[in-house]
Order: structure tokens, then sequence, then C-alpha cells
């Protein structure tokens, strides 16, 4: 199913020994003190994975979806939260790759690439699944956009150098009255709120944004203005993309560690892997996760390929799929190793409490439900 050129093979490779020195052993630390996982950040921006689908013009590494979705994977296998941090960037960085100007992408794709980070910034207290509910506005006046509003939950938001902000500019016309803006670290009246004590993913920071007379110069807006709607979806596609290879990379890392602790734990004489129930566990575990990782890449190609028809459709069936999968598999990996996979001294209870937020963001998994089902009916 999947055919990786020479360098893509050996760029994985290499990406596979870093994450086992440098993030396999900061995972449970970083879980343990719940703050952005500045280390994930340093090693990532060395080797250019903070630009991972940037194209090389801009510094980046140019790679094909397919291609960060199997580094995603990889990362969560060991550190969800790490996996996270890429993610957000990717989330902040794609709308200027898909609508930015040309100047918007020379000024702000290299500073992406060189380690500045990114963050999207679309979810408000009163506006969640019901995105067309936000009250953040845009008003234009004399070159400028005075920006008033709040945002929450925004993934790596209090320590963005670049956030992309979507805000009504004409709220009467709703969905054709969203712009999107890049606010740069700094700006006067960007104040921030508190970072999330969250329940998994701890490893990465979620904050209240705010925006209080927020000036914006009109070269900030990406795209046109109203036009922001539609490239908030089809960067959220991009995203459910991503968050299925994360949920993948949890549901492999739960089914690893599970089936290493099996083969030593001896109960009534052998080792547990050797009993048939959890054998059957075991089964459905990896037949789950294989099911899920084949639907994941089946998205990615449908982006790389530009079947534009079928990327939503595909998204959103992979990130409900792997995310449940996910949450099933981390559980069952728990249950397979007892009163230990309760502990915190082993991985396992770290990614089942990960995985919940899986089913949660880049739209719920009932959402997600709503929107393949859409398509499906639709005939796409
Ligand atoms: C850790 C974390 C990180 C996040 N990062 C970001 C980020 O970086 N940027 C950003 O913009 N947002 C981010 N979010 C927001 C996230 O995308 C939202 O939480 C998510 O879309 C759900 O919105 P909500 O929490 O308001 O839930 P609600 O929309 O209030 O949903 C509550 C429940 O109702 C169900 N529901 C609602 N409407 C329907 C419907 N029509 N049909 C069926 N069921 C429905 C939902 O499925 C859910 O079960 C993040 C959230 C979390 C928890």
């Amino acid at each position: 199913m999947v055919n990786l050129t020479e360098t893509e093979r050996i760029t994985l490779e290499t990406i596979k020994k870093i994450v086992q020195k440098d993030i396999r052993p900061m995972a449970g630390p970083l879980d343990e003190k719940g703050e952005f996982p500045w280390h994930a950040h340093k090693v990532f921006s060395e080797v250019g994975l903070m630009a991972t689908l940037i194209p090389e013009e801009y510094g980046g590494m140019g790679l094909r979806y397919l291609v960060f979705s199997m580094i995603l994977e990889e990362i969560s296998k060991v550190c969800a939260s790490s996996a996270l941090l890429l993610i957000a960037q990717a989330d902040g960085t794609l709308p200027i790759l898909y609508r930015g100007s040309e100047d918007q992408k020379k000024t702000f794709l290299p500073e992406l690439a060189k380690g500045a980070i990114g963050a999207f910034a679309a979810t408000e207290p009163s506006a969640g699944s019901d995105i067309l509910s936000m009250r953040t506005r845009a008003t234009y006046s004399e070159g400028l956009y005075v920006i008033n509003g709040q945002k929450c939950f925004i993934t790596n938001g209090s320590v963005a150098d670049l956030i992309c902000l979507f805000a009504y500019t004409d709220p009467e016309k709703r969905a054709k009255g969203i712009s999107a803006f890049v606010v740069e670290k700094g700006t006067p009246g960007l104040s921030y709120g508190k970072n999330e004590n969250k329940m998994g993913m701890k490893g990465s920071v979620n904050s209240e944004l705010f925006f209080d007379n927020m000036r914006i110069p009109e070269s900030h807006r990406i795209g046109e203005e109203n036009e922001g709607f539609s490239l908030m979806m089809k960067t959220l596609d991009s995203s459910r993309l991503f968050c299925a290879s994360q949920a993948v990379g949890i549901a492999q890392g739960a089914i690893d560690e599970a089936l290493s602790y099996s083969r030593q734990r001896v109960q009534f004489g052998k080792p547990i892997a050797h009993i048939q129930a959890i054998q059957f566990m075991f089964a459905d575990m990896v037949a789950a996760t294989e099911a899920a990782r084949l639907l994941t890449y089946q998205a990615a190609a449908n982006i790389d390929k530009g079947r534009t028809a079928l990327i939503s459709k595909y998204c959103a069936m992979a990130k409900f799929l792997a995310s449940d999968t996910a949450m099933k598999v981390t559980t069952d990996a728990v249950q397979i190793m007892g009163g230990y996979g309760y502990m915190k001294d082993f991985p396992v209870e770290r990614m089942m409490r990960d995985a919940k937020l899986t089913q949660i963001y880049t739209g719920t998994n009932q959402i997600m439900r709503v929107v393949a089902g859409r398509e499906i009916v639709r005939g796409g």
C-alpha cells in the first residue's frame, strides 16, 4: 500500500532513531510536569520537523502528507504530546501555504521553518462544534483591522510566535463573513488567559487568547476578505488526518507496551501472552489498528494526489475510526497489564488519557460522522 522513495525511507528511519533517543525518555517526565515540550521543540527545529509540509523553496522539508502522517505516527507511539506540537504547527502554517500571498509566504514560512511556533485559533467559549457562533470580530478601518474577542483551548496558544486567527468581518453573512489573519506574538491588544489543566496530552499548552482593540495590518489578512471559512475547513480536513495519524501511533504504542509486558508477566506458571483470552484481545487490537492505519494512509494519499472530492470524507472517517480505535486499544492495553497498567510506572495509562483527546479535538467524532455521512449521501 505504501510506496516510499529512498529519500523518504531514509528520512523516516532517521526520525525513528531520533524519536527513540530524544523523545521517548522525555515522554513520562513531560506528562508529569504538564508543560510545553520545549525539549521536543528544540529537537524538531534542529532536524527541520517544524516545517515538514512547507515547500523547500520556503525553507521547509516539502514532504508528502503521507510521510508527515507516518512521522506523526512514529512520534505518537512514544509521546503523543510531542506529536501535538507538530500538528498545531501544521494547523498554523497551512492557511498561509494554502491561501497566503507570495509576500506572506516569503515572510512567514521561513520563520516557521526555522522553529517559530504556530497555532490555529478558531474555537471560542460559545463556539466549538457550532463554530459559526463565534463572536470575535474584525472591523476594517483605513488599512487596518481592529479585532476584539477571545479564543479558548488553543494548542501552542500562549507560546506561539504566529497565530492563524479566524474572526467575523461580516457576521450577518455567517459562513461567508469570516476572514483569516496572521497575528504575531507581541501585537498590542493580544493577551493570554489561563493555560488549561487537562486530563491527558499534558505535554502541550492549551490557552485562552484575548483580543482587545488589536490592530492587524490589512497585509496580514490571509486570502480574500470573507473567505476564511472555506480556508478553516480545508485546514481542518488536514488536521483530522494528522489527528488520525496521532491516534494510530498511540494505539500502536500501547500494543507494543502491552505485548512486551505480557511476554514477561508470569501467572499460573506461564507468561500471560500464552493465555488465549489475552491473545484474542491482541488479535482485535492489532486488526483494528491496522485497519485504522490503512484508512489513514488512504486519506493522506487522497490529499497528496489532489482527489478533492474525497478529502473531507476520508479525513473525517480516518479521524473517527483511528481515535475510537486508540481509545479502545489503550483501554485494553491497561486491562492486559492489570494493576501495573493502571500505575504511572508504565506508559499505557498516559496513552489511555492521551487517546481520549483524539476523539474530541479537530471536530468531535459525532461531528466527523456528520461530515462523512453528509459526503456519503451526497455521493462523494
Ligand atoms: C486539548 C484541546 C486542544 C484543542 N486545540 C484547539 C486548537 O488548537 N484550535 C482550535 O481552534 N480549537 C482547539 N480545540 C477545540 C476543539 O476543536 C473543540 O473542543 C471541539 O471542536 C469540540 O467543541 P466543544 O468542546 O465546544 O464541544 P461542543 O461543541 O460543546 O460539543 C459537546 C458535545 O455535543 C456534541 N455535539 C455538538 N453538536 C453536535 C451535532 N450537531 N451533532 C451531534 N453531536 C453534537 C459533541 O460531539 C460533543 O459530544 C481544542 C480542544 C481541546 C480539548
